[in-house]
This record gives structure tokens, C-alpha cells and sequence, in this order.
């Protein structure tokens, strides 16, 4: 048995460690002998989602989004309904944000693939912090944000309340999104080596898609744990 992750456009999205999410989920799935495949995507190929247990989508600047965003735009119909299947989509900052109606920025709008009813604005200033969020079912989330971008979620349920950062839009506390099996976030960090309960989560919903057992054997995750624990240290508990 093997899963398989599309990583997409790693040329063009690939912000503050991105590419660590990959190597996450790779190891925790090889430490439990689950072997995996990750394919990088790059060029104009057409992609067969459904061949996928993952499609990720990094983070990057507004000029790498708008090639990225021509390049998606075109399988809008086929990510659509990949996300509609169940299948499992993990997008940061750039990514999250292309997931919505649109990015407006002060001279072009970046038209988005309306796979959630979200948002996005550029603010006059940046967004750039270290962030905690608290999730209902993962408990704490770390991770760094650096973005242009406000985004505003509607009726969708965020990913996390912000503890410490901005999140979504430095105003209504919400952070990231999370809809059917796709997790989208502002964390780069990167987000997964952090949070081993979210990387979990993520491979548990990768092996729920393709009908395997799900129960993952524990991890001895007191290196991931401490590292996690040093930002709430740091940053919320003062
Ligand atoms: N270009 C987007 C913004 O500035 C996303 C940045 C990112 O992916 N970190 O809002």
C-alpha cells in the first residue's frame, strides 16, 4: 500500500519551509511502514487529482499566486470536485487564499477557484507574527505568518481561534479554514513538524479516503511536542 501526495508547484509556492510539511508526512507515514509518494507538479501538465490521497498547496508571493492561479484556474471543474468527493486538500497562505472567491489587491483582483466562500483583501500593512491557535479537537497549533492578505471566512468554520497573531484578518480572531477534508491555513512555519496532531490527522483522513484501517500506532513525539510547547511558552503563557 502506498499514499500518494501531490505536492503542487513546489517552484512557485514554497514559503518559509513549506516543503517541511511534505517531509512530515512522509516520515510519520515510513515510521508506521506506510510507504508514500510524493509527486511535485510543476509546469502546465493536467493533473488527475483522484489518482491522489493528498493534493498540498504551499504559500507564495502575489506574483507566484496569480501564475499558479492560471495554471489551477484551468482544472477548476476537477479540484472542484475532488474537494466534493472528500478528498483531502491541505492549502497554506497563498494556497488557502486562492481556495476563495477572489484576492484583490490595490491594482488587480486574482480571481480565485471558489472552492470555499472566502474572501481576500490586501491590507495597507503586513501580517507577520508567530502564531497559537486552539482547535476543538487538536488542542493548540503553531506556526508563522507573513501575508498582505485579509481573509474573511463568512459561514465557513475557521481552523483555529487565534491566541496570539493575527490569523485570517487581524480583526475577528478566526484563523485558517477547515471544510469537508480540506485544512487551509495562514501557518507556514512550517505548520506539520509543530503540530504532530494535525499531521496525524491529516494521514488519518488520507487513509479514511482510500477505505484503509486508520488507527496509527503512536509516535514518541517529545521532540515535535517541545518544539510546539516553546512558542505557547513563548508567546502565550508569559
Ligand atoms: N501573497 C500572499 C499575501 O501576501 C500570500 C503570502 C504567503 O503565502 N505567505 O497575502
Amino acid at each position: 500500500m502506498k499514499l500518494r501526495i501531490a505536492h503542487l508547484y513546489p517552484d512557485l509556492l514554497n514559503l518559509y519551509g513549506d516543503i517541511g510539511n511534505m517531509t512530515t508526512l512522509k516520515k510519520r507515514c515510513e515510521w508506521r511502514d506506510i510507504s508514500v509518494q510524493i509527486d511535485p507538479i510543476y509546469g502546465n501538465e493536467k493533473i488527475s487529482f483522484t489518482d491522489y490521497d493528498l493534493v498540498f498547496l504551499g504559500g507564495g508571493s502575489d506574483r507566484e499566486q496569480l501564475l499558479v492561479r492560471d495554471k489551477l484556474i484551468k482544472m477548476k471543474k476537477e479540484l472542484t470536485a475532488y474537494v466534493n468527493d472528500g478528498g483531502v486538500l491541505a492549502a497554506v497562505c497563498g494556497g488557502y487564499q486562492l481556495l476563495g472567491s477572489y484576492y484583490k489587491l490595490e491594482n488587480e483582483t486574482i480571481e480565485g477557484l471558489e472552492i470555499l466562500n472566502i474572501q481576500t483583501e490586501v491590507g495597507k500593512t503586513r501580517l507577520i507574527s508567530d502564531v497559537v491557535i486552539e482547535n476543538e479537537q487538536f488542542g493548540t497549533i503553531v506556526g508563522f505568518e507573513n501575508h498582505g492578505g485579509r481573509t474573511y471566512i463568512n459561514e465557513h468554520t475557521p481552523l483555529g481561534k487565534v491566541l496570539y497573531g493575527s490569523g485570517n484578518n487581524g480583526t475577528d480572531g478566526n484563523e485558517g479554514v477547515i471544510y469537508k477534508n480540506v485544512i487551509a491555513t495562514y501557518l507556514h512555519g512550517s505548520l506539520l513538524p509543530k503540530n504532530p496532531k494535525l499531521a496525524d490527522h491529516i494521514i488519518k483522513l488520507m487513509l479514511e479516503q482510500r477505505g484503509l484501517p486508520s488507527e496509527l500506532k503512536p509516535l514518541d513525539d517529545t521532540i515535535e511536542n517541545n518544539a510546539h510547547q516553546y512558542i505557547i511558552d513563548r508567546f502565550v503563557k508569559k
